[in-house]
């Protein structure tokens, strides 16, 4: 970390109206380049050469059974709703502290939703808490992995394979994370990434579907909702003249031109992280030798975090707020996150109760995201640092 990125460089990369913005998306060197060779090509339909080739760099990234881009994370979950045929009198499983795709994607099939506390050591879902709103109804636990954490796979996988209950990974910000040197959404049937511009690794909007399991009838499933209901692959590999409609499905590939710009960043994932890690590790350092009354939520020893971004508790809701305007004074964007799903608006007008979940009812006001982003430099951490000291007076 050394030089100072001018405000204005970080100004036009982020639009942003603080010195120091929250996020600034990582911008690999040959995005560009690639863009234009996928315009030169003119292949832009999604099974493009660019297309192939970050499927097949994610593919052997993660080792998985299957994988596909998609145009989101969302996406990506709805396809894992689709495949297991979810609907009435089903129940999925989901931690109350998320964003709301990871429950729209399941809710939309007709299947109801069961929220889950969350363990406010990590901010996810609480295994002991999951443990009792097991039922016979429930299909799916959907394991969201906050903030480059890991959710408690041993145990939630423990739980759920006894009872033939599938597990979908909401990795959303886990890209690049490893658990024990395995990428994240590897490890229940289906896993989801994102490559919104908000995340790590971005193509401005995408994901991918990560698909974990050998069931030859979930894998055909796959492909055919991928097709948007159709046979098509089979046309696509000469072993059907046309295609007729098959299943449910919808269009959720990724385009050619995302995957170009989603191509240069996965070649630069390595100095990507480690410019994150850098960060991640003086902010650290920094909040330590300061002893403040604020408690950051590290990953475990077992977890390589790709340092998502720097979640912190504070004593009350009251001082979080302070923090923030503190912050945002000095041109430092920190943010709060999540409202308990179910105590939002859409939960409120579902029809059955979700009752009290008071881990995440008392801590998610108190939560604080510092800004982590490779945007910035030793002074932007001194700058965060400072603000943090003069805020705790
Ligand atoms: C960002 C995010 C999503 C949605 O990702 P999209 O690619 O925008 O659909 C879903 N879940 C979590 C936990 C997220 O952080």
């Amino acid at each position: 970390m050394s030089g100072r990125n001018t405000a204005t460089q970080i100004l036009k990369t982020s639009g942003s109206s603080y010195a120091l913005p929250f996020h600034v998306p990582h911008r690999a060197r040959r995005q560009a380049a690639y863009v234009a060779e996928a315009l030169r090509h003119g292949h832009l339909r999604p099974d493009g050469p660019f297309f192939q080739r970050a499927q097949a760099w994610l593919a052997d990234h993660t080792a998985a059974e299957r994988v596909v881009l998609t145009n989101s994370c969302t996406a990506a979950l709805e396809i894992a709703a689709l495949t297991l045929e979810l609907g009435p009198g089903d129940d999925v499983i989901v931690p109350t502290f998320t964003f709301c795709a990871s429950a729209t994607a399941f809710e939309r099939t007709g299947a109801r939703i069961v929220f889950c506390d969350i363990d406010p050591a990590s901010m996810m879902l609480d295994p002991a808490d999951l443990a009792h709103r097991l039922s016979d109804r429930t299909r799916v636990i959907v394991a969201t992995h906050y903030g480059g954490g890991v959710a408690d796979m041993e145990a939630i996988l423990a739980l759920a394979r006894s009872r033939g209950i599938h597990v979908v990974e909401d990795a959303a910000q886990g890209f690049g994370t490893l658990r024990n040197d395995r990428p994240l959404g590897t490890f229940g049937t289906f896993g989801a990434f994102s490559f919104h511009d908000t995340k790590v690794v971005s193509c401005g909007q995408g994901g991918a579907l990560i698909v974990n399991t050998d069931d030859r009838k979930l894998l055909e499933l796959v492909t055919s909702i991928v097709e948007r209901g159709t046979d098509f692959a089979l046309v696509r590999s000469g072993k059907k003249a046309f295609y007729e409609w098959t299943s449910t499905g919808s269009s959720f590939q990724m385009g050619e031109l995302e995957a170009a710009i989603l191509t240069a960043e996965f070649e630069a994932l390595d100095e990507n992280l480690a410019a994150r890690k850098r960060v991640a590790a003086a902010l650290m350092r920094g909040m330590e030798t300061l002893a403040l009354p604020i408690m950051p939520i590290h990953a475990d020893a077992q977890t390589v975090s790709n340092f998502h971004f720097m979640p912190a508790l504070t004593r009350s809701a009251r001082e979080a707020k302070d923090l923030i305007a503190s912050q945002r004074k000095r041109g430092i964007d920190c943010r709060q996150h999540y409202v308990p799903l179910h105590l939002s608006p859409r939960a409120k007008a579902m029809s059955y109760g979700h009752g009290a979940l008071l881990e995440a009812e008392s801590t998610w006001d108190r939560l604080v995201r510092l800004p982590v982003h490779t945007a910035m430099d030793a002074y932007d951490v001194e700058m965060v640092l400072e603000g943090l000291k003069a805020w705790a007076g």
